[in-house]
């Protein structure tokens, strides 16, 4: 049996991973895990880690590596040896990354690609002010300027969408600023490691989904 993709989703918020992540997880047959999806579940439910991890996703922190890099680490090493996935959203710090890499390397399975897309910040703040999510499964849907959001569902599960509360404007900025200084060192981490693809994510959903297929076609 041939073993499925491990793959990352690297990019800025707002960039498309959750989207891209969707289609990638039923043409490839991955598992997705995303991180602040994740989050977003506890913060529902009202557990102790969903709590501890509000405060720091509201103002648009970083939620501490302690409380974040145990559990997806447990989901990732949960997939069967040949499984494939994807991660969205993680890692975002060098020390996450360093983590990820020794687990992985010590079970033999290391990263396939790194896929980063690389979203103007102008893109970035027109998307993340039209972004809605699912209530229930978290899809990500995007509302056009001045178009009523009242009676809209879910197009994957048909439940209600809502707005993130990091998605507010401050949030969004200070969001930015994390990726910047934070997560964009990563980059050259996976450069090296000769793993990294740049895909131009500006465009459709569409036209950016086929790129990254070519991509990990060739
Ligand atoms: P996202 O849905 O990926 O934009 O993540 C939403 C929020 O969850 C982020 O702004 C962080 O507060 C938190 N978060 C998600 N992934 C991580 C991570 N790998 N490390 C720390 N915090 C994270």
């Amino acid at each position: 049996m041939t073993k499925g993709l491990r793959l990352v989703l690297f990019g800025p918020p707002g960039a498309g991973k959750g989207t891209q992540a969707q289609l990638l997880r039923e043409r490839l047959n991955l598992t997705h895990i995303s991180s602040g999806d994740l989050f977003r579940h506890h913060l529902g439910l009202g557990t102790p880690l969903g709590l501890r991890a509000k405060e720091y996703m509201n103002r648009g922190d970083l939620v501490p590596d302690e409380v974040t890099i145990d559990i997806i680490l447990e989901k990732v090493m949960s997939i069967p040896s040949d499984g494939g996935f994807i991660l969205d959203g993680f890692p975002r710090n060098p020390n996450q990354a360093d983590v990820l890499d020794k687990k992985l390397a010590a079970d033999s399975r290391d990263l396939d690609v790194v896929v980063h897309l690389k979203v103007s910040e102008s893109e970035l703040l027109n998307r993340l002010g039209g972004r809605y999510i699912c209530r229930d499964c978290q899809s990500p849907h995007s509302i056009g300027e001045g178009e009523d959001t009242t009676d809209k569902k879910c197009d994957q599960c048909g439940a209600g969408l809502y707005q993130r509360d990091d998605d507010a404007p401050a949030a969004v900025m200070k969001r930015i600023e994390v990726y910047n200084e934070e997560t964009t060192p990563l980059l050259g981490f996976y450069q090296q490691r000769g793993v990294l693809v740049e895909i131009p994510g500006d465009h459709s959903v569409d036209r950016v989904n086929k790129l990254i297929m070519t991509a990990l076609d060739s």
